[in-house]
């Protein structure tokens, strides 16, 4: 094995920004640096930048160009989605549905809003982190303004029926005459493999980053369909229709648009070719560690093609995630946020997945530049440190 590779598998947290993306932001550090709000040329120039990188976004998910609010996160754009529509629609009514097995950037948005005198609905997923749709809508009161519902989990790579709940929702709410509960999904980890179109989905609210899909980090999107009333959360210049002022990071709104576009340029490709590797890895993994179990839907389907969850009974995650570092395989445990404030994977706990096997998981999560030598690799490494490794 050589001694200085390193390899990457931890994409699900962030990837590298890809050469084409650094390529088209470049020119907007030092040569076209204007505020796109001055008059003048400089400012024409980042104006223009602004307005073809919100076109491009717009086309790809099908949706107008002033539907798309760029912020500076995933982050933020859940917080502007959930504390602007329940901001806009206090006086509607106090009720919200979610899914157990959100991001931090909606479950602590929501725990907020807990202790504002709102009351959320978390439904339960099944095993493999899915949900029946029929459970959203046996928990829909007259109160409920808000469903928010994840694209693609980031732990354990489910994908959620978000199109089925959408159409569902459409006829619920024609039914009943009214455009409520709006929809809000987090694609953060759909954008790389999964369609995003609006009309397909029928979603109210979209939100999408950058730094997942080999863009720049720091840029996040929050899709809001025409009519859809949602608060500002930040008061300033009046950017961005006035939902979210600061001075546009230009650089960064043209790697995402960049990003994204290549991302879904190349969705099914990448799809198919990681899917084969993932299938790959799992099953050379299965041979080395029988007793390995992998959490979430199989290889090939309601499953990101780029996540294996796995957990390693009677192995300690993290000390095997450090061994692997030191023979150069990044990887993760059950969550970065998780491992930072040192408590079991809530998502891990909504599967039904014991404290004890939660710290037996690790997140490997592929990406571009992943390849099988990679994965051959990969196995080596975790034979070796098997034998290692005591048991827990
Ligand atoms: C990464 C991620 C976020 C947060 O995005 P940031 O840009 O890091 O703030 C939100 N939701 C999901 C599903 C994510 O994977």
């Amino acid at each position: 094995m050589p001694k200085n590779k390193l390899i990457y598998l931890d994409h699900a947290s962030t990837t590298p920004v890809r050469d084409e993306v650094l390529q088209a932001m470049r020119p907007f550090f030092s040569l076209h640096y204007g505020n796109p709000a001055s008059l003048h040329t400089e400012g024409r120039i980042a104006q223009k930048a602004l307005t073809d990188s919100r076109k491009k976004i717009s086309d790809i998910t099908g949706s107008q160009p002033d539907a798309i609010i760029f912020t500076s996160s995933g982050t933020e754009s859940d917080n502007l989605a959930i504390f602007g529509a329940t901001g806009a629609l206090r006086d509607r009514g106090r009720h919200i549905i979610s899914v157990g097995i959100e991001h931090h950037a909606v479950i602590e948005p929501l725990k907020q809003l807990e202790t504002q005198g709102w009351s959320v609905t978390y439904i339960s997923p099944d095993k493999t982190g899915l949900i029946d749709p029929e459970k959203i809508f046996s928990a829909i009161t007259p109160q409920t303004v808000l469903i928010t519902v994840m694209y693609a989990n980031n732990e354990v790579g489910t994908i959620l029926p978000i199109a089925e709940i959408g159409k569902r929702l459409l006829q619920y709410r024609k039914a009943r005459n009214s455009e409520l509960p709006y929809f809000h999904t987090d694609a953060c980890q759909a954008a790389g493999y999964l369609d995003l179109s609006v009309e397909k989905l029928h979603v109210d609210l979209m939100t999408l980053n950058s730094g997942k899909i080999y863009g720049p980090k720091g840029v996040g999107m929050l899709y809001v369909r025409r009519g859809v009333k949602i608060q500002a959360q930040q008061f300033g210049g009046g950017q961005e229709r006035g939902l979210r002022a600061g001075t546009e990071n230009i650089p960064g709104i043209v790697g995402f648009a960049a990003a994204l576009e290549l991302a879904q340029k190349e969705k099914i490709k990448e799809t198919a070719r990681l899917t084969k590797l993932t299938d790959y890895f799992w099953k050379q993994l299965k041979k080395l560690v029988p007793e390995a179990s992998l959490n979430g839907p199989l290889v090939g389907e309601d499953r990101l093609p780029n996540n294996l969850s796995i957990t390693f009974p009677g192995m300690n995650g993290e000390q095997l995630l450090i061994y692997l570092d030191n023979e150069g395989v990044m990887c993760s445990t059950a969550s970065a946020c998780a491992a930072i404030s040192d408590e079991p994977s809530h998502v891990l706990c909504a599967l039904q997945i014991s404290a004890q096997d939660i710290r037996s998981t690790l997140r490997f999560s592929l990406g571009r530049s992943t390849t099988k030598q990679d994965i051959d690799y990969t196995i080596q490494a975790i034979r070796k440190i098997k034998k290692l490794l005591p048991s827990r």
